[in-house]
């Protein structure tokens, strides 16, 4: 399931991840919603801290692997930064490169895999964006693709009012399905009175 690119992202000690991989986008797209930029200074197939790159800063999360070396649980993690910065707009021309680079391949693909889309940009561009940028390029991609369907389906709702405005009798019914706090869109049923 693809984490829902809306939802504020928190961390806690004893919060599990499910992979590596999975902590480790968790974790980008944590700092971007933060604000900081990350600093790995331990990094081996078991263990794992991150560090805050602000100066004097000493904010930091450790992770280490659980017994089945797949899931990874937060052990420790600080509570807040100092002078914390907004450091999201440094990167922003990069990340549009990214985006607009990765647009399509995530559009044809929501689930498509960073390391696909890190090797397919290599591939044609000959550079290596870092994954935290193509993280969030791939958020950026999906909030967009989310708004796009927010707005389709308002419009569906609309195209039925119109519907019924102009055959009296007739009836149309946009159908959800509510999961949670999300709804997807289930069907569009009309039929229509012909006066
Ligand atoms: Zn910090």
């Amino acid at each position: 399931m693809e984490p829902d690119p809306s939802v504020q992202i928190s961390l806690r000690v004893e919060q599990v991840f499910e992979s590596a991989e999975k902590g480790r986008e968790i974790l980008c797209n944590y700092a971007i919603q933060e604000g900081f930029e990350l600093h790995k200074s331990k990094n081996d197939a078991r263990r794992l801290t991150n560090k805050c790159k602000g100066d004097e800063c000493s904010w930091r999360m450790h992770v280490s692997s659980l017994p089945d070396d797949v899931t990874f649980k937060i052990r420790s993690i600080t509570e807040d930064h100092v002078n914390r910065r907004r450091v999201m707009d440094n990167n922003e021309a990069a990340t549009k490169w990214v985006v607009s680079m990765t647009s399509l391949l995530i559009r044809d693909n929501p689930n498509v895999k960073a390391k696909v889309l890190q090797t397919q940009i290599k591939s044609a561009y000959g550079v290596e964006p870092i994954k935290c940028k193509i993280y969030r390029a791939k958020r950026k991609e999906l909030m967009m693709l989310k708004s796009d369907h927010v707005g389709c389906y308002g419009q569906l709702r609309k195209h039925g009012n119109i519907l019924l405005q102009m055959n009296l009798g007739s009836l149309a019914v946009v159908g959800i399905d509510k999961l949670g706090v999300t709804s997807k869109f289930q069907r569009f049923f009309a039929h229509l009175m012909h006066s």
